[in-house]
């Protein structure tokens, strides 16, 4: 097969994984930087090129879009989809795992659990949004961080109020959610790859940090996950219309609770500790329905 990954950055040890992993079985791999791409329509004429070169003949594509260039980047994977392309991450279902609270509306839908979470931003609501919640105290989040930077942990009433108006007054949307305070700091990593989980890793904040994100200093090990976690996992990535994806849950003491479905889920964390090779199962994953028609919500 001919296969694109869209990736920024040849060196990114996921994309050099992929790469590897797609060799390894004999396929032709281009890495294309997703921003350097760039499409033209015309009547039933979906084209997409690389600076002079159209893209022609490709299979399949792997999407590893980051945040900051969501938008554009689904609009590449768009482009693949109207070519008949085959890709790992739909460009709907890209863009709907970016929006953190269209992602928590789509979880309490679809009956899996979650952190009590609430929106709102008008002065008048403070004190019965932080009653909405439980109370202090509760974490705060803006709606566009990633790597945990923007999760606030608020302790008091006094703490939560100033730092809900700080935001506010900047003009800056928001979560207010429960505080899972028996989660430890920790919080677990599901690698789903259609509908099965391929490997889970638990990630431990450094001491006296809530937040376990590696990039906040956080360390990770592999773990056996129980059949509540990993059936919480599988069903979160299928209402996420992802079949590959990253699914962070928080252990609380009444069972897993979803907390975000990333649709670009780093390989380096989730391949060292678990050893398992999760890129060649991402193409093992391709081989089986490239071509298919695939049953996940992806119509654009
Ligand atoms: P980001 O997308 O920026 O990583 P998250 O929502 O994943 O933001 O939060 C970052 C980290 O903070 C999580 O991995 C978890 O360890 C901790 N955390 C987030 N929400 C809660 C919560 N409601 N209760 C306890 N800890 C939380
Ligand atoms: N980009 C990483 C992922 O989605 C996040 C790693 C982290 O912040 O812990 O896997």
């Amino acid at each position: 097969m001919k296969i694109a990954i869209l990736s920024r950055n040849k060196k990114l040890y996921s994309t050099r994984r992929l790469v590897e992993a797609a060799e390894i079985r004999g396929h032709e791999v281009h890495v294309l930087d997703h921003t350097k791409c760039y499409i033209v329509n015309q009547k039933q004429e979906p084209a997409i090129y690389y600076g002079s070169e159209k893209l022609e003949g490709f299979d399949a594509v792997i999407p590893r879009i980051g945040a900051s260039v969501t938008f554009y980047g689904a609009s590449i994977i768009r482009q693949f989809e109207m070519c008949n392309v085959f890709t790992t991450v739909k460009s709907v279902a890209l863009t709907r795992s970016r929006d953190k609270l269209r992602s928590i509306q789509i979880m309490s839908r679809e009956g899996l659990d979650i952190p009590k979470t609430a929106f709102a931003r008008h002065p008048d609501d403070i004190t019965n949004l932080i009653k909405s919640v439980g109370g202090t105290p509760l974490i705060i989040k803006v709606l566009e961080g990633t790597q945990g930077l923007g999760v606030v942990l608020a302790e008091t009433q006094k703490a939560a109020k100033s730092v809900i108006e700080a935001f506010w007054g900047l003009n800056t949307n928001i979560l207010v959610q429960e505080f899972i305070k028996e989660a430890g700091g920790a919080d677990i990593r599901a690698f789903v790859v259609n509908g099965e989980v391929v490997g889970a890793m638990k990630r431990q904040g450094k001491e006296g940090e809530f937040r376990s994100n590696l990039h906040r200093g956080g360390s990770s090990t592999a773990i056996k996950l129980k059949r509540s976690e990993k059936t919480a996992a599988i069903k979160a990535a299928k209402a996420m219309g992802l079949s590959i994806a990253g699914v962070d849950m928080l252990q609380s003491e009444r069972g897993p609770l979803i907390l975000e479905v990333n649709s670009s889920p780093g390989l380096e964390g989730i391949e060292n500790s678990t050893k398992v090779d999760i890129a060649g199962k991402i193409i093992e994953y391709i081989e089986g329905n490239a071509g298919k028609k695939n049953s996940l919500k992806d119509k654009v």
